[in-house]
């Protein structure tokens, strides 16, 4: 089969990724193998492909939105079965046992396996997961727009919830990709008001394109105080100027996985009067179920750019470059 790997970590457009022909892999215990229909573009593959995040391991196959289908099971498999549609995300296993998983909070497991870091992804044309940590999917939704609901917006639901925004509240949306625009339509269905601060054009188009209440500059103020933020972009500088954009007791939830630093904070303008300044790391499988029947009940509809597997490099370009709005998908 064919995979992209991770050949050497490097600028996006000196061609980090490398496309290589390796064997079929064979499900292990309570593993599935997925035929890969398509895959989503995540910023964190161009974190991996750049190097930002260290690879865990050389020639990982990057790639965490997989949608396809069951085409062989391994011993003990009882939850899916050959021919049943699945998403593949971010969150591939846990321990199980550590002081995290023990309370509920897998998200922050001390030994967890991500998808297309730990664990080859789906930007090939077969990838494993474990039984216990693939979704079915809404049937509503095609492969293409399934595919960005697996991390962008299941993470992005995770920093709405974050950011705790009261009913009816004002949100503070910073940058506007594949995971913001997720989450914009879900805080719209549930009745608050949406600021969308980005850079681009594409980005702001997209956002206005939705019916979000306001669109600014990355660095504008909102036309009001905001009760809650989350902060897309990974623009540590973003983070003061977030913060400064808030009401009394609000929450800035930072959604990324990687942000350049942070600037020095002002104490009395960007945390006094108990603003809250937190990050969200990863999601419970919760999450992804609470997310994806939102997401079916509510109609939730990526903006998606498909491109074809054999196109990984350039899609990953495009993202870097910011030439599209919304979310790129690579079909096999
Ligand atoms: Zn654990
Ligand atoms: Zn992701």
């Amino acid at each position: 089969m064919l995979s992209w790997v991770v050949d050497h970590c490097a600028p996006v457009d000196a061609g980090p990724l490398r496309r290589v022909e390796r064997d079929e892999p064979e499900p292990g215990p309570t593993q599935v193998r997925v035929r890969v229909a398509c895959c989503g573009v995540c910023r964190t593959d161009l974190h991996l492909a750049e190097g930002d995040l260290p690879p865990k391991r050389p020639a990982v196959t990057p790639g965490h939105e997989v949608v396809g289908v069951v085409d062989a099971v391994g011993p003990g498999v009882t939850r899916l079965a050959v021919g049943d549609r699945v998403g593949v995300p971010w969150l591939g296993g846990t321990d199980g046992s550590c002081r995290f998983c023990r309370r509920g909070a897998e998200n922050l497991c001390l030994a967890p396996l991500f998808t297309g870091w730990d664990l080859d992804g789906g930007y090939a044309d077969l990838c494993l997961v474990d039984q216990g940590y693939a979704y079915r999917l809404p049937e509503a939704l095609d492969d293409e727009h399934a595919a960005p609901l697996l991390c962008a917006g299941i993470i992005g639901y995770r920093a709405l919830r974050a950011a705790a925004v009261p009913p009816g509240g004002r949100l503070g949306i910073y940058g506007f990709g594949g995971s913001a625009h997720l989450t914009a339509q879900v805080a719209l269905h549930q009745g608050m008001r949406v600021h969308v601060l980005t850079r681009g054009e594409h980005n702001q188009r997209l956002a206005a394109h939705l019916g979000v209440d306001s669109v600014g500059g990355a660095a504008d103020a909102p036309p009001e105080p905001l009760d809650g933020a989350i902060l897309f972009a990974p623009a540590g500088e973003l983070v003061p100027v977030a913060l400064r954009a808030l009401d009394r007791g609000a929450t800035l939830a930072v959604a990324g996985i990687w942000s350049s630093d942070i600037p020095p904070l002002n104490y009395a303008d960007e945390l006094f009067q108990e603003r809250r300044l937190r990050s969200v790391t990863a999601n419970t499988r919760a999450d992804g179920e609470e997310f994806l029947a939102l997401a079916e009940r509510f109609a939730i509809r990526a903006t998606t750019v498909a491109y074809p597997m054999s196109e990984a490099p350039r899609a990953l370009a495009d993202l870097s470059h910011g030439r599209f709005g919304g979310a790129a998908v690579l079909h096999n």
